[in-house]
């Protein structure tokens, strides 16, 4: 298949990599050119502009937040978009973490351009990008859906089809990222309390994911939090208080109180406050122990003392 790429931050640039090696043609761009290089050298073409990119049966893009996916989608005065550059037929795949109400725009955008529109959004990290081994979870018209399996197939593990409307699957992604979120939180918590004690943060960690927290969240999560590893960011701590601001939106807009939420939103306004932005999220668990008495998750605190 052509597919357009773009996007080649820690995610799209590992999901592009499998399209290419799973035998698609990718041409890719990327705001900053220097990510394409790694790309071209695995076979993909390079483009310039991302009206360039979109010279292709379907275009994928995984970009940042909704600002980059609007910037992108309906470009500006001297840089066309993908709406005014796919030809008509074509499909946008938009796997990117944006909100609820962008992808309801999305849809009805492309839908009066004559173009398809499909909410991709993934589970797992960089390294299950790089894998493919990510979690797709699709929603959008069954007719242009059914020709993406082998693109969902080459990035990922397993897809979910859970709607035919695309915001559906947005959704059910916030839905995920806040019970990470929440994991995280709830780990951080336990852990500055046994390890105030004394007790050795990995031996206790491997207590819980050989008992009843065996989930690959608690694995993941609990190991960064135990190795106090939150550099380089696999997902930066910026993107998740993005997303926890996405999850707090839907509830508003379908009128369902997320009281953990919106505690989840001040534990990342106080990580960014002290510098974390660029930390992996996960540094949000390593608060409570910052309020216990042990170092602040960010250099720039410089391992500070409590607040
Ligand atoms: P990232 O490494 O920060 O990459 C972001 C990408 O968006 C880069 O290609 C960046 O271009 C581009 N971008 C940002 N603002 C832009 C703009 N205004 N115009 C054009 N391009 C713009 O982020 P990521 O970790 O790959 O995440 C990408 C998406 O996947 C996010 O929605 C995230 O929530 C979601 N996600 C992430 C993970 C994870 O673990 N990392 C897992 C699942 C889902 P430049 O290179 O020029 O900055």
């Amino acid at each position: 298949m052509r597919i357009g790429f773009i996007g080649l931050g820690n995610m799209g640039s590992g999901m592009a990599a499998n399209l290419l090696a799973a035998g698609h043609e990718v041409t890719a761009y990327n705001r900053s050119p220097d990510k394409v290089a790694a790309l071209v050298e695995r076979g993909a073409t390079p483009a310039a502009t991302v009206a360039a990119a979109c010279d292709a049966d379907i275009v994928v893009s995984m970009l940042a937040d909704d600002a980059a996916v609007e910037a992108v989608t309906f470009g500006g005065s001297d840089s066309p978009g993908i709406l005014a550059s796919l030809r008509p037929g074509a499909t946008h795949v938009s796997s990117s973490t944006v909100s609820v109400a962008l992808a309801g725009r999305l849809t009805d955008a492309h839908t009066e351009a004559g173009q398809g529109f499909v909410s991709a959004p993934v589970f797992g990290r960089p390294e299950a990008a790089a894998a493919a081994k990510l979690f797709v979870v699709a929603a959008g018209a069954t007719d242009k859906l059914g020709p993406l399996q082998p693109v969902f197939d080459a990035i990922g593990q397993r897809t979910f089809v859970v709607s035919e409307e695309p915001k559906v699957a947005n959704l059910v992604k916030l839905s995920g990222n806040f019970l990470i979120g929440s994991v995280i939180e709830s780990l951080g918590e336990a852990m500055a309390l046994v390890g105030k004690a004394g007790v050795d943060k990995q031996s206790y960690l491997e207590i819980l994911t050989s008992t009843l927290f065996e989930a690959p969240v608690y694995k993941t999560y609990g190991g960064l939090l135990a190795r106090d590893e939150f550099e380089p960011a696999g997902f930066a701590a910026h993107l998740g208080l993005k997303d926890v601001r996405l999850v707090l939106a839907a509830g508003e807009l379908l009128e369902v109180p997320l009281p953990i939420a919106s505690l989840l939103r001040d534990r990342f306004l106080t990580l960014l406050a002290g510098g974390g932005a660029d930390l992996d999220w996960a540094a949000v668990g390593a608060l409570a122990a910052w309020e216990a008495g042990g170092p602040h998750p960010s250099p720039q605190k410089g391992g500070g003392s409590s607040p």
